[in-house]
């Protein structure tokens, strides 16, 4: 016989481990971001697409960097993709773009979640990555802090081989205490079009990838720039035979694509001549941005490059002035001759003289292709291809390069990997079109926020720099973006063809433009990729506050402040400058006191940093405003 007692205690243990199974159930669901059963704790706001906003193709609510963020899908244009059966899904195209959630009312201390599934057709067949940013605004509408997620993987859809099911992008943050308002921007590491559908934002997700606060300035203050300068100048040029782009010409972008291809070439060559002779006058080093041909004496041997393409994509329909070069080898027209018998197609003799005189070269790829339609193969076998002729002129591997046409829109995640696997540290001449247009202009023309940054989805590897077009309408232009470069503190890359320094006119402004910058004296003037190395190994410093006391911390008048600080990277930091406090009166390195002298008149510490190389920094505070 069971007790009735029993029978009671047994009913209520069973409801115990119910009710705490079911707890659990839920709470692990909420730990997920997902939801529990028969309740919805979606904050978000118009989350299926459903009601239209004011701007054609954005939801209500929802915001985006520029257009190419839109609904698509079954229901509403035939086309797309939709994953939740309600025949919408929101497309996000561009790496400068994003897509914003609508606002969502939050309370600071609480932890908030966001998922959404993400699924690429990318025309170039290359699964891609996204990112998730928590912007956290206070009652009065201003961005206080970001949070950011790792990147995470996009599928990639092909008719072929459709994926099984979409990648959720995810993560999690904790609102900080002047968070009243949150929205989650989605951001692409690359062009290739993502699909994102069934956003959802709760509280919980303790279990997704945390986003960290993207605002942390270090403990240490360190200029910009080397040796007190206030900014820095690039000047450089795209430099190619007529294997170049020119007689591949397209009509789009370029106004001189109707004039004899060999005559470029001979300007191109003669550019050369003329700007380094410039360059000399001002003692500035400069970038020549080449393509392949320029560094062979002559093709007498029909040497086939890159495998001898045809590319497709050089069609009348993408721009170009004809389809010739969709059924025709790209070097097709080499007239197999020499630096003497075809001047305009071979550049070989005037590597030597840049060279020593103490100019750059960098990559403007081997073959003059268009970024955004080659496919991952063709730029490898590019980079492979330019590395090797440059190699035979005792020219090292690229570490820089310059898009032909400017045509970085359309790179795959996979296109940037072969990039970066290939030695790329920096990149220029990137798309000025909207999605893809990582550097603004204001209403003067002028690069909005000229500083360099990391390629979304490279940081810490790819950085990529503003530029400049110079023309002899533009000089006067010219001086202004330079101007309002020392005023930010950043850094702008002035660049022609070589071509457009050949007459008159264009002699005189890129002189009075280089005048102008050396005569300043604030501005640092260098190689391109000096400069941009500069930046990786300056944005990558590693600074650390250190607590454990050592013998020689305390000099009998106050405690100090120790720091570590390391280089690692592999970029030499001669001239680093370091902030010092108004109130330090000693200061160590390595533990050896530097003379007073070196720093108490400017009020910066200036310290060479190798690569890979770590200094501790001792700071001592007067004794008044120590503890
Ligand atoms: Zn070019």
């Amino acid at each position: 016989m069971i007790s009735r007692q029993f029978a009671l205690s047994a009913i209520i243990v069973s409801f115990i481990i119910g009710a705490v199974g079911v707890f659990l159930f839920i709470s692990q669901r909420l730990e997920r971001c997902a939801a529990p059963p028969f309740v919805d704790p979606n904050l978000l706001p118009n989350a299926r697409f459903a009601t239209p906003g004011d701007v054609v193709g954005l939801p209500e609510g929802w915001g985006r960097g520029a257009g190419g963020v839109e609904v698509r899908g079954p229901a509403v244009d035939g086309q797309g993709f939709d994953l939740d059966g309600d025949g919408r899904a929101l497309q996000l195209i561009g790496i400068a773009n994003y897509a914003l959630t609508p606002p969502i009312g939050v309370q600071p201390g609480t932890s908030y979640c966001f998922t959404v599934a993400t699924l690429t057709d990318s025309l170039l067949r290359s699964p891609t990555r996204a990112r998730l940013v928590f912007e956290w605004y206070d009652d009065q509408g201003v961005l206080r802090e970001r949070s950011v997620t790792p990147w995470q993987p996009v599928v990639l859809w092909t008719p072929e081989r459709p994926p099984t099911a979409w990648t959720t992008i995810a993560g999690y943050a904790r609102a900080p205490q002047t968070a009243r308002i949150l929205r989650v921007r989605i951001e692409p590491s690359s062009d290739d079009r993502i699909y994102l559908d069934m956003p959802r934002l709760q509280r919980g997700g303790h279990t997704l990838p945390p986003a960290q606060n993207a605002d942390v300035s270090p403990p240490l203050t360190i200029a910009p720039w080397p040796e007190g300068y206030r900014a820095a100048v690039a000047f450089t040029f795209d430099w190619e035979t007529a294997m170049g782009g020119l007689i591949h010409s397209r009509s789009v972008d370029d106004p001189l694509a109707d004039e004899d291809p060999i005559q470029r070439g001979m300007r191109m060559r003669t550019g050369v001549e003329t700007s380094m002779s410039i360059f000399a006058r001002y003692n500035v080093r400069a970038t020549y941005f080449a393509t392949g041909y320029n560094f062979l004496m002559g093709n007498r041997e029909q040497r086939r490059f890159m495998n001898d393409p045809v590319f497709t994509w050089a069609s009348a329909a993408n721009g170009w002035r004809s389809d010739r070069w969709t059924n025709r080898p790209w070097f097709a027209d080499d007239p197999y001759g020499t630096v003497a018998t075809d001047p305009a197609w071979y550049f070989g003799d005037q590597i030597e003289p840049l060279r020593a005189a103490g100019h750059e070269i960098q990559s403007h790829t081997f073959s003059h292709l268009y970024g955004g339609y080659a496919d991952a193969a063709t730029w490898r076998a590019d980079i492979e291809a330019w590395n090797s002729v440059a190699a035979e002129r005792g020219i090292g591997i690229a570490r820089a390069l310059a898009f032909p046409w400017s045509s970085s829109a359309g790179m795959s995640d996979a296109n940037w990997d072969v990039l970066e696997q290939g030695g790329i540290r920096a990149v220029t001449r990137l798309s000025d079109y909207g999605p893809y247009n990582l550097f603004p202009l204001d209403e003067r023309g002028l690069v909005r926020d000229p500083h360099c940054r990391w390629l979304p989805g490279r940081e810490g590897r790819i950085i990529a720099c503003p530029d400049f077009y110079l023309t002899p309408a533009r000089a006067k232009l010219a001086v202004a973006q330079i101007e309002q470069t020392v005023a930010a503190g950043g850094m702008i890359d002035i660049w022609s063809h070589t071509e457009e320094v050949t007459s008159a006119a264009q002699q005189a402004a890129w002189e009075d433009v280089v005048s102008y910058t050396v005569g300043r004296g604030d501005v640092w003037v260098a190689p391109f990729s000096e400069i941009a190395g500069w930046q990786i190994a300056r944005m990558t410093l590693n600074i650390t506050t250190l607590t454990e006391p050592t013998a020689s911390t305390d000099r009998g008048r106050s405690t100090a402040h120790r720091y570590q600080v390391q280089n690692t990277s592999p970029y030499h930091l001669v001239g680093m400058m370091i902030d010092l406090p108004p109130d330090t009166t000693d200061v160590a390195i390595n533990n050896d006191i530097v003379p007073r002298e070196q720093w108490q008149h400017s009020g910066w510490l200036r310290i060479d940093l190798a690569a890979g190389q770590t200094v501790e920094v001792t700071l001592w505070p007067t004794r008044s405003s120590s503890r």
